[in-house]
C-alpha cells in the first residue's frame, strides 16, 4: 500500500484512549495520534490531519468549533465530550412520567449551545394508559411555546422515520431521564452500529470498544453522537442571562418590565407576570421558571 505523506481536513470520530478516529473529508476512517497540546479535543470536532494512511497520521490542529458539550472528569475537571452539535433531542415518555424540571433544563442547555430542540415522547403506546391530564397540559405548553415534539414508540418502532428525518443534515445528540427509551431509540436509530467500530478496531492491534462519544453517519444524511456521558449530561454553569434566555415565550416581554435587571420574581410592574396572569404566557412553565431561578439564586 501507498505511504505518500498526505493531509487533509477531518472530523473526529471517536477516541481510543490517546489516539483519535478521524474521518477524512474523502470518507476514509483513519487512526490518529494528537499533538499533546490538542488534548482538548472532542467527539465532533473538525480538525486538519497528515501523515500516512493508516500509518502514523496525526491530527495537527483543531478546526473552530460551533459549541461544546463538556461534563466533569472524575476529579471534577471540565472535559469536552461533543462538539459542534446542532440538535438536542430530549427524549421523555408518558411511564416514567416526564420530569418537566428536567425538560426546562435542557432547553437551557440547548440555547447556550446555540442548538435546536426536538422533544421526543417515547411509549406512545403508554399514552392513554399512563397520561395524566396534567402531563398532557404540560407538554401542550411545549408546543404552544413552539416547540417540536415527536410522538414515537421504540418498542413497536413507531416514529423513528421522522427522527432521522428530524436529523437530517444536522448533527444531534440524545439526552433524557433514565429510563425513557434513549438505548431503545439509539439502537433503532443506529441498527449497524458495530459494524462502523469494528472495521477500524480490526488493524491487527485486537478489537476495541469504546465508551467515548462516538459520531455515526446516518442513513437519511446527518449524524448522531451518542455515549452514556452524552445521553445523561447536566447543566453547568447556569446564570441568569443563560436561564432566561432558556425561556424564549418571555422574549417579546422582557422590554416592558419596569427594571431593565427585572428577575420576574418579586418585582413590580412585570411584564412576564402580567402576560401569565393574562394567560398570554403557558403558567407551569412559568412555575418552573421561578423553581430554577430560587436554584440559581440558593447556589
Ligand atoms: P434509557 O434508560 O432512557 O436508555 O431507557 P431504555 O431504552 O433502557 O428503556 C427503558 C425501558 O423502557 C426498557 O424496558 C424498554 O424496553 C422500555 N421501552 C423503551 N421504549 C419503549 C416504548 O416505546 N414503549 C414501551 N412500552 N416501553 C418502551
Ligand atoms: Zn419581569
Amino acid at each position: 500500500t501507498s505511504q505518500l505523506i498526505s493531509s487533509g481536513a477531518g472530523q473526529v470520530i471517536t477516541r481510543f484512549g490517546a489516539d483519535f478516529l478521524i474521518e477524512t473529508e474523502q470518507g476514509e476512517l483513519l487512526r490518529c495520534t494528537a499533538r499533546r497540546k490538542l488534548d482538548n479535543l472532542a467527539c465532533g470536532d473538525r480538525i486538519q490531519w497528515e501523515g500516512q494512511a493508516q500509518g502514523n497520521a496525526a491530527v495537527t490542529a483543531m478546526l473552530p468549533r460551533r459549541n461544546v458539550l463538556e461534563r466533569p472528569d472524575f476529579r471534577g475537571r471540565l472535559r469536552p465530550v461533543a462538539a459542534n452539535i446542532d440538535l438536542l433531542i430530549v427524549v421523555t415518555s408518558w411511564q416514567p412520567a416526564p420530569l418537566w424540571e428536567m425538560l426546562d433544563r435542557y432547553l437551557i442547555a440547548a440555547n447556550r449551545l446555540r442548538a435546536d430542540v426536538l422533544l421526543v415522547m417515547n411509549k406512545s403506546d403508554l399514552r392513554s394508559t399512563h397520561a395524566s391530564a396534567e402531563a398532557e397540559a404540560c407538554l401542550a405548553e411545549y408546543a404552544s411555546i413552539g416547540c417540536p415534539i415527536l410522538h414515537v414508540s421504540a418498542d413497536q418502532q413507531q416514529g423513528i422515520a421522522a427522527i432521522l428525518t428530524a436529523i437530517q443534515g444536522r448533527t444531534a445528540i440524545v439526552v433524557g431521564q433514565s429510563g425513557v427509551g434513549k438505548s431503545s431509540i439509539a439502537a433503532q436509530l443506529l441498527p449497524d452500529t458495530d459494524i462502523r467500530v469494528g472495521t477500524i478496531s480490526d488493524n491487527g492491534e485486537g478489537r476495541h470498544t469504546t465508551t467515548s462519544a462516538t459520531l455515526y453517519r446516518l442513513p437519511l444524511g446527518g449524524s448522531l453522537i451518542d455515549s452514556p456521558g452524552v445521553r445523561d449530561f447536566g447543566l453547568t454553569g447556569m446564570d441568569f442571562a443563560t436561564l432566561e434566555t432558556g425561556f424564549p415565550e418571555f422574549r417579546p416581554f422582557l422590554g416592558e418590565c419596569r427594571f431593565h435587571n427585572c428577575t420576574h420574581n418579586h418585582e413590580p410592574g412585570c411584564a412576564i407576570k402580567t402576560a401569565v396572569k393574562a394567560g398570554q404566557l403557558p403558567p407551569r412553565r412559568f412555575a418552573r421558571y421561578l423553581n430554577l431561578l430560587a436554584d440559581l439564586q440558593g447556589q
